[in-house]
């Protein structure tokens, strides 16, 4: 009987402590989230698909910035197209 008062003493002990941590961790991730939305506003925009660019790398083509995702869907051919007619 004393075991199972203790444990739920633990519990409700274990539970507010839960709250507040939540309550930490959420104002964490927004402060995350902030954090990121400013830097995404930096980040160069693809001039395709006018997404910010988050890749490592993207490509320059003609002063317009296209990233690795557009290159490879529109931009990259294959040779083998123009020699197979
Ligand atoms: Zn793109």
């Amino acid at each position: 009987m004393w075991l199972l008062s203790h444990q739920h003493c633990l519990c409700g002990l274990l539970g507010q402590m839960g709250d507040s941590t939540m309550i930490d961790n959420y104002a964490l991730w927004e402060m995350h989230e902030a954090e990121q939305e400013r830097q995404l506003s930096k980040l160069p925009v693809c001039s395709c698909c006018d997404e910010h660019i988050q890749d490592e790398y993207f490509y320059q083509i003609n002063d317009e910035n296209i990233c690795v995702h557009c290159l490879n869907e529109y931009y990259r051919k294959d040779t083998e197209d123009y020699v197979q007619v």
